[in-house]
């Protein structure tokens, strides 16, 4: 049947949702499609179930450091409960995030969208025409393209296993394969983490990430850096044997369970971007700053789009918003230039916000650097933290703040409260002149300098 729109919306997540929804709104005719749950990523198969499981892993982790400190018995991590509980947040996702497009008066369909011209897309036996399209199809696992690469478990369906074997090995050191391996590992299960080249954790501070490591394997995790995963070998008793390269040298490593955590791809494959005329490039479609494909009326934003900026939730709900702006009112936007904070939800947590030192060496930017291991400050023997460490960039000449990076139980809220000094341009100085609640991890801050 064909159905003409001033909108089509491809894709529910973060970006593509605010969009459908607010236009709709504003009384345009739009429809959106989706070809697996309502939602997208972030509250079915990403950051929020992740954040579910880790934060009890997180909870577990205390209480084992606490015991005898007046706290008695074993407590223990359990998958199936673990699983049951995050479903209760997943599973009422899609029905609900369907019902409110509806309720907003976009009309949805189910299954994949393929252009077949400019202004037209096939989903099963539907044709939508619209004069604007929005493409925000996220991302998804990088190809693997070694043999036996179809052996491995996606983020996906690691989600759903009914059990996690004794031995999970994790191909890729991105953070996806950090925070799973702690999950991992405090289930008792015996972990191993390949990645290909030196450093792990790309985008974050080395020293930190270097930290990360050695705790992560006072955890029990066993993890090899330069080294590459040939190829991967399915074993009569259904185990996998891998093949890696380190150092010019072959090894084997095996494994109950392998999981894909080798970086993620921008999801164009299958929309037919060709016959829509529409550019890409390895780091997705090519947009301008009002996101706008080489197809004027063709839009992508999110994890799909190639703007430069890190594919997270609140980047792809920033993007989505100022996609509004010109689309509803016709502004011209500006490429987003605010300081985007990123956490890794291991325990302890690694958390960073503005500039690192590499970032800043290679775009030659002065900076000065502040570095405490504060493992020993009161918040965290309290909680008998095995370590905790800050570094603080700066700006030599206006003492500005530049950068901020934390490996600490609390580095998700200091790195936000960072991302608010490092916004506001404030400099070390007047951010340790606040007056913060105490005791807090809030209030060690005039501490790190
Ligand atoms: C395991 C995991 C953990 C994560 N943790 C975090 C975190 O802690 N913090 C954070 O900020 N980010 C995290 N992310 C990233 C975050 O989920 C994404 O940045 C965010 O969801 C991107 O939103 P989006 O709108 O661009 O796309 P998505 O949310 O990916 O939505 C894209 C939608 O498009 C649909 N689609 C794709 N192709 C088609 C097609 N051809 N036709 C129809 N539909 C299509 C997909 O089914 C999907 O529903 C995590 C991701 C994963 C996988």
């Amino acid at each position: 049947m064909m159905n003409t729109y001033d909108l089509v919306v491809i894709g529910t997540g973060p970006s593509g949702g605010r969009i459908a929804k607010k236009a709709a709104k504003k009384g345009w005719k739009v429809a959106v499609v989706d070809e697996n749950e309502y939602g997208g990523t972030c509250p079915n198969k990403g950051c929020d179930p992740k954040k579910v499981m880790t934060g009890i892993a997180e909870v577990y982790d205390y209480a084992k450091r606490l015991r005898g400190s007046g706290l008695q018995g074993e407590v223990f991590l359990d998958w199936s409960d673990l699983k049951a509980f995050t479903n209760t947040f997943t599973d009422p996702v899609s029905k609900m995030t369907e019902q409110s497009f509806q309720e907003s008066g976009v009309d949805t369909f189910h299954g994949t969208a393929v252009f077949q011209d400019p202004h037209t897309i096939v989903v099963n036996d539907d044709v939508l025409s619209a004069n604007e399209f929005v493409v925000a199809t996220g991302a998804k696992p990088s190809p693997l393209p070694i043999e036996g690469g179809e052996h491995v478990t996606t983020s996906d369906q690691f989600f759903e296993l009914e059990n996690i074997p004794e031995r999970v090995l994790f191909v890729g050191g991105g953070y996806i394969s950090f925070e799973f391996a702690h999950l991992c590992a405090r289930l008792g299960k015996k972990v191993t983490l390949l990645h290909r080249s030196r450093h792990v954790l790309n985008g974050f501070d080395h020293e930190m990430t270097n930290k990360l490591i050695e705790m992560t394997k006072d955890l029990g995790v066993d993890i090899h850096v330069d080294t590459e995963v040939k190829s991967i070998e399915k074993r009569d008793n259904g185990s996998y044997r891998l093949n890696v390269k380190k150092f010019d040298h072959e090894h084997h490593f095996h494994a109950d369970l392998v999981v894909h955590g080798a970086g993620r791809a921008p999801n164009v494959d299958k929309l037919g971007l060709e016959k829509a005329e529409v550019e890409t490039s390895k780091d997705g479609i090519i947009v301008n700053h009002n996101f706008q494909s080489s197809q004027a009326h063709i839009y992508a934003v999110g994890d799909v789009a190639d703007t430069g900026q890190p594919p997270l939730t609140p980047v792809a709900g920033e993007e989505a918003r100022r996609l509004l702006n010109h689309l509803l009112e016709n502004k011209e936007e500006e490429a987003i230039d605010l300081p985007v904070p990123s956490v890794v939800f291991t325990y302890p947590k690694l958390g960073k916000v503005g500039l690192t030192q590499q970032e800043a060496s290679e775009k030659k930017i002065p900076y000065e650097v502040q570095s405490k291991n504060i493992t020993s400050f009161y918040s965290y023997k309290k909680t008998n933290e095995s370590g905790a460490y800050v570094k603080v960039l700066t700006n030599p000449v206006t003492d500005e703040l530049i950068g901020a990076h934390f490996l600490t139980g609390a580095a998700d809220h200091l790195v936000n409260l960072f991302t608010v000094a490092i916004h506001k341009k404030m400099t070390k100085q007047e951010l340790s002149a606040l007056l913060f609640a105490y005791p807090s991890e809030e209030s060690d801050i005039p501490s790190f300098f």
